[in-house]
């Protein structure tokens, strides 16, 4: 909907009325912000004075005095003096602002103040003055005009240098290092004066204008009694423009002993410290009576200020570069430039760290001694593990006590029987030297087989420490057998032997391994105890597996019911009416413990099979814990 032409003009014309305003509040706005002016005697980019500016602006900014404008300019009189320069500058510089009249004007240094107490009147007549950093004579000579109010201050080399006897307590000579500009005499003439009392215990002397290039051959190589005094350098002997900061760097670098300052823009570029006059702080002080007379005092009655307060300060690195112990620092003085410790720079790290490794640490011993309490456990453990593995052969050979006995009976029967029916030849008149050779050699035969019973029945008995030696199964097997052959006539069973040739060898304890065969064989025979005489037969057969030798105990018995399948190698699992149930756990631990592994299961036709396989040597893998048998 189209709006009415007489609405459209009353809109237009309160839109006009309203960007009026604004403008004019704008215009307003700008007229009333007040001018703040920074006169510098030096150049603006000189670091004293932009501390001083720097501090002035941020003060005056932040007191609530409504709108200022700040601007800052440098006579940089230090590099250009003359009456025609001044002249040309007051005239460009009242030109430039004409229209922008500064509301208060600070003075930085004498050579500011000066250019205002003689151009003041036709550049800006009604501003206020405030100065800082001016020579405390100033107004000795003349009389203070009423538009002008200040700080008045100096350097203090007496201070500085009582420091620098603090810090190298064997200095005997004073050497003053300062430009050759006109300031930069004035102050290297000032500094000496000031050290005057010092005479004659120290030797003084003043080096101007030496230019930087020549720094490290003039102050490279100064005697360590030497107590270096930094005033000022603006301008060196062959005319050079100088920025005082860049010389102080320069000399602290280049010189072999300390170098000391008055000023607190030189800290931290390698000066080793001093009582020093503090730019920021007289800038803070200058703003301090600017806002007075911004606020409406007049300057005339603001008495003059004395001095600043010190910025006394070291630089540790400084300290450290000359040997200087910090001990020897005076109270008061603030060392500044610390490098923190290690410890001081990561402490929670550290802290973290430690806990973590001490957490460790005990995580680690605790792991040590269980560690070595569960390898104790299990030497114990293997301890006990041989002595039931012998006491059990012992049981062996209890159980095959007849047989043995028979078995050694049958030899000694034999050998009597050949004694008595030699005694009988002998009686004869013509005893057979031949008949006596046979019966001779028959008594050796089976004297032979006696002691061969004999030694077989103590080695399985005897306590026989473990001893780990490269062994032929077969061999094994053979002795298991001879031990068994008396027992199997005994129960009736036929014992055969199934020995297959070229088998490699294994590595392990031979009783023990016997025990094995010997444990798996009597077990075979009681399983045939119900099975027909015609049938009983028990095989030992001794077979190559890939990289392993089998030997496989095999019965007609009534082999192994289902569920005693998983038990059956289970310490104190029996169905015997006087088993024990621990010959089969012990020919496990037995096997274990060489490395290999048994299995039980029933054969095809009847009657069980236990088997078990070794490492064999050529495979590579002789067990390596010798003594970890049962
Ligand atoms: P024990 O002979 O004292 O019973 P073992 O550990 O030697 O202890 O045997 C445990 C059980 O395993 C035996 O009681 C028996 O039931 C079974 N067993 C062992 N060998 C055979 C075998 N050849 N045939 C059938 N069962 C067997």
């Amino acid at each position: 909907m189209a709006s009415h032409p007489a609405t459209r003009t009353v809109r237009t014309f309160l839109l006009i009325a309203l960007f009026g305003s604004f403008l004019a509040a704008a215009a307003l706005g700008e007229g009333t912000a007040r001018r703040i002016l920074i006169l510098s005697g030096a150049e603006v980019m000189l670091p004293a004075g932009q501390a001083v500016d720097g501090a002035i602006r941020k003060d005056l900014s932040a007191a609530s005095l409504g709108p200022l404008e700040f601007y800052s300019e440098g006579l940089d009189s230090y590099r250009f003096r003359s009456e025609g320069y001044e002249r040309e500058l007051a005239s460009f510089l009242r030109r430039k602002y004409e229209a922008k009249q500064p509301a208060l004007v600070f003075a930085l240094t004498d050579i500011a103040l000066d250019f205002l107490l003689r151009y003041r009147g036709e550049l800006w007549p009604d501003a206020p003055i405030v100065f800082t950093n001016v020579d405390p004579k100033y107004f000795e000579a003349r009389g203070r005009p009423s538009w002008v109010t200040g700080i008045v201050d100096d350097e203090d080399f007496t201070q500085t240098v009582a420091l620098a006897r603090r810090l190298q307590p064997d200095a005997r000579r004073i050497l003053i290092v300062g430009g050759s500009g006109d300031r930069d005499a004035t102050t290297n003439a000032r500094a000496a004066r000031s050290l005057d009392s010092l005479r004659p215990e120290f030797e003084i002397s003043v080096r101007s204008g030496v230019p930087i290039a020549d720094f490290p051959r003039e102050f490279g190589r100064l005697p360590p009694g030497t107590i270096l005094l930094f005033t000022m350098m603006f301008r060196d002997s062959e005319g050079r423009a100088i920025v005082p900061r860049d010389a102080a760097q320069a000399l602290s670098a280049a010189a072999s002993v300390p170098v000391y300052s008055v000023h607190s823009t030189f800290l931290g570029t390698g000066i080793l410290g001093g009582a020093l006059f503090d730019f920021e702080h007289a800038g803070h002080a200058a703003a301090r009576l600017g806002a007075r007379i911004l606020a409406g005092e007049s300057p005339g009655v603001i008495p003059i200020e004395q001095g600043s307060p010190r910025l006394q300060a070291i630089d540790a690195r400084q300290l450290r570069r000359f040997g200087i112990p910090e001990r020897r620092v005076p109270p008061g003085y603030e060392v500044r430039f610390r490098t923190p410790s290690l410890w001081e720079h990561y402490r929670w790290r550290i802290v973290a760290v430690g806990v973590a490794l001490a957490v460790e640490t005990a995580l680690l011993v605790a792991l040590f001694a269980e560690r070595q309490s569960r390898r104790r456990a299990e030497k114990e453990s293997r301890q006990r593990g041989q002595e039931l593995a012998h006491a059990s052969r012992l049981a062996t050979v209890g159980e095959l006590a007849a047989s043995i006995s028979h078995e050694i009976n049958q030899p000694l029967g034999a050998i009597l029987a050949n004694a008595e029916t030699a005694e009988l030849l002998l009686q004869s008149s013509a005893p057979s030297a031949d008949e006596l050779r046979q019966i001779l050699a028959d008594i050796r035969r089976d004297d032979v087989r006696a002691s061969q019973v004999v030694s077989r029945v103590r080695a399985l008995a005897g306590r026989g420490d473990i001893e780990m030696k490269p062994l032929a199964v077969n061999a094994v097997a053979d002795a298991a057998a001879g031990l068994l052959d008396a027992e199997a006539r005994r129960r009736g069973v036929v014992l055969e032997r199934d020995f297959r040739a070229g088998l490699p060898e294994i590595r392990g304890d031979e009783i023990s391994l016997q025990q094995v065969v010997i444990n798996l064989a009597l077990n075979g025979m009681e399983a045939m105890a119900d099975t027909p005489s015609s049938r009983r037969r028990l095989s030992i057969a001794t077979r190559n597996g890939s990289g392993r030798v089998v030997v496989r105990v095999s019965d007609t018995g009534h082999g192994i019911a289902a569920d005693h399948e998983p038990k059956l190698f289970e310490s104190f699992f029996t169905t015997k009416r006087h088993g024990l149930g621990l010959g089969l756990s012990i020919c496990r631990s037995i096997v274990d413990a060489h490395g290999g592994r048994i299995a039980a299961q029933n054969n095809g036709g009847g009657g069980a099979t236990f088997e078990f396989e070794l490492p064999a040597l050529s495979a590579g893998r002789p067990h390596e814990n010798d003594d970890a048998v049962a």
